[in-house]
């Protein structure tokens, strides 16, 4: 800061301009998403992406009514709170939408709120232990893998659901509060949606808390809202394109 360029107003305006005009687009995209999810006469919790985008994007999020951002990988997830929580901007939920990793679950339960993406015991237990070494509880979503070939995107299989949720709905430090999906690749998210919703629908009648249903992203959230989804995860529609996976 001691070498501070004497012309340093003129970067500093372009910076706020910056700022300025990304804050807009946010706005305007979110607009868009919100009167998306209006047409279909839903009220889900709208939970925005912000993976791949910096907490900048996030804070502006938040400064336009946003109380719940997702994110899906560990390390970029912890260091964004931070720095929302330093800034004031820490959003009222995050949610932790990757796949799960156990030696990341402590870390993850420093800072998430809901954890969507929890598939298998091994998991359940390290949360467990992730939380109350973080003196912390957790509210938990079943992920379900609606393709059953392991596509590699995670989830537990539907013959298995209720198994886990009778292991999360017996916990200490985890609620059990539903289920989270993601449409297989190329198939029809219609049906995916409807079948999510069937095995939902049997997983309350032994869980009657478990009311949350996770479903729908940019490219398909009209057909889960036409499917009872409680919360749609939206990335790319309100932020814009992902820079390829690192
Ligand atoms: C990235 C991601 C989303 C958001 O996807 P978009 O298509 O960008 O809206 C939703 N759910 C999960 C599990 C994700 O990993």
């Amino acid at each position: 800061m001691a070498d501070a360029p004497q012309d340093g107003t003129a970067p500093l305006a372009e910076g706020d301009a910056e700022r300025t005009r990304r804050r807009a687009e946010l706005a305007e995209a979110l607009e868009r998403t919100r009167e998306r999810i209006a047409v279909t006469g839903a009220e889900p919790t709208l939970v925005v992406v912000t993976k791949f985008f910096p907490a900048a994007d996030a804070a502006a999020l938040v400064d336009l009514g946003i109380t719940d951002i997702g994110e899906n990988r560990d390390q970029e997830a912890a260091a964004k709170v931070a720095e929302l929580e330093e800034t004031g901007h820490r959003p009222a939920r995050v949610h932790f939408i990757g796949q799960l990793q156990s030696n990341k679950a402590a870390s993850v339960a420093r800072y998430a709120d809901v954890v969507q993406s929890v598939d298998r015991v091994k998991i359940v237990t390290a949360l467990e232990k992730g939380a109350r070494a973080a003196e912390r509880r957790l509210d938990v979503l079943l992920q379900v893998d609606l393709a059953g070939d392991d596509e590699g995107r995670g989830g537990v299989l539907p013959d298995a659901l209720p198994a886990l949720a009778e292991r999360v709905a017996g916990s200490d430090v985890l609620d059990l509060r539903g289920v989270m999906a993601v449409a297989p690749l190329g198939g029809d998210p219609d049906a995916a949606f409807a079948r999510l919703a069937d095995l939902h629908e049997r997983l309350l009648r032994d869980h009657p808390e478990a009311t949350w249903r996770s479903a729908g992203m940019s490219g398909d959230l009209e057909a889960a809202l036409v499917h009872g989804a409680t919360h749609v995860r939206v990335g790319s529609a309100i932020l814009g394109a992902r820079p390829r996976a690192r």
